[in-house]
């Protein structure tokens, strides 16, 4: 069983001597367990706050400890009277080839799932965020303007995509000609806004000439610098992530903008709040599955993976998707099916 560990706490960005590969046999079955093979690793911009020990909402991976991930894999071998071999299911394995599991958290995808990853991004996790994010905490209304950044990945892609959906005008943020290209070519978002450009707060300005009603939060840093001054009276803010801030050790240096923030959410009575998914949203996964599930069989989501073979390949790609190397939602295709 080959897994990868951390080895050390990154300072700042993650770097590969922070993950260390190692060997081990795979222990017998107990009466009640069964063995997961590992067929698809979701990475995900969490596991750099799992790497630090910061307080947070859950507690960190330990040193020397599999790092955490969520995956779908098969059952190998099963001495549980619920699972049998070649079944897939949704865990929570980590980054490694195999585990014993006795199946509490295990979620039954069938015999023969069509897209067995998509569980792990628009029909999951990533998917169920923005999904509850955008429609529990924005409550997009028809003809309002509605921004996301990060706008190609998992998140922000099925964000836009449900703004389109309610009837919203749809800004998009991305990394880049490409990755905006997509947004509006493929996700139907009514434009983009390429974050790199030097001129980047004037085009948004340009392109959200009625303001701003829904900014669904996913990087923080200059971003949110430029939504700030353009949010209307009454907006509504779902604070999913920051990502342009999680390899940061300490606060930017600078004029401090507390006042700005404050003094806007105040004037513009602007609602801000913040969420983890599974722990606020956890009783409402059905709803989404059904909402989300016809969508996609529809043809009115689309969903873009990255697939990256092989686990040796998974500090790499983590550590880009940091950087916003990634096009689209990343999984690690661990071993064949
Ligand atoms: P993505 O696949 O979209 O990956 C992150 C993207 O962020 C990168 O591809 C990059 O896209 C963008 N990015 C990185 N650095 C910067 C930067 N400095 N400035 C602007 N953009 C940057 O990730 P997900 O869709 O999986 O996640 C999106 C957000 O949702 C994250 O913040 C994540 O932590 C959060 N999240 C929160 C959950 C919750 O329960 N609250 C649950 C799941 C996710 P680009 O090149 O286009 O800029």
């Amino acid at each position: 069983n080959r897994r990868w560990v951390l080895a050390s706490r990154p300072k700042g960005a993650p770097v590969a001597d922070n993950f260390r590969l190692e060997e081990r046999a795979v222990p017998p079955l107990a009466e009640g367990q069964i063995l997961l093979r590992t067929v698809w690793l979701s990475l995900d911009p969490y596991m750099r706050g799992r790497m630090s020990d910061a307080p947070s909402y859950s507690p960190p991976v330990e040193i020397g400890a599999v790092m955490v991930g969520g995956t779908v894999s098969r059952v190998e071998q099963s001495n549980h009277p619920d699972y049998k071999a070649g079944e897939w299911v949704l865990g929570y394995s980590g980054w490694q080839e195999y585990d014993v599991s006795d199946g509490s958290g295990l979620v039954k995808l069938g015999d023969n799932p069509e897209r067995p990853s998509w569980a792990l991004g628009v029909l999951g996790m990533p998917g169920f965020t923005a999904y509850m994010g955008l429609l529990d905490i924005g409550q997009p209304k028809e003809g309002e303007t509605l921004v996301v950044a990060a706008a190609t990945g998992p998140v922000g892609a099925t964000v836009g995509q449900i703004g389109k959906l309610k009837g919203c005008r749809v800004v998009g943020i991305a990394g880049g000609a490409e990755k905006c290209r997509h947004a509006t070519e493929v996700l139907g978002f009514d434009q983009c806004i390429d974050h790199h450009a030097a001129d980047f707060a004037d085009q948004l300005a340009k392109a959200c000439q009625a303001g701003i009603d829904v900014y669904y939060e996913n990087v923080g840093g200059k971003v949110f610098d430029a939504v700030l001054p353009l949010l209307n009276t009454g907006a509504r803010v779902p604070v999913c992530g920051l990502v342009s801030g999680y390899n940061n050790d300490a606060l930017p240096d600078g004029p401090d903008r507390l006042p700005l923030l404050m003094g806007t959410l105040l004037k513009k009575r602007i609602r801000m709040q913040g969420f983890i998914i599974n722990q606020d949203y956890g009783h409402r996964i059905e709803e989404f599955q059904q909402e989300m599930g016809r969508w996609v069989n529809e043809g009115k989501i689309h969903y873009r993976e990255q697939v990256v073979d092989g686990l040796d390949n998974a500090p790499q790609s983590l550590i880009g998707l940091l950087e916003g190397k990634n096009f689209g939602k990343v999984v690690i295709r661990v071993a064949k099916d």
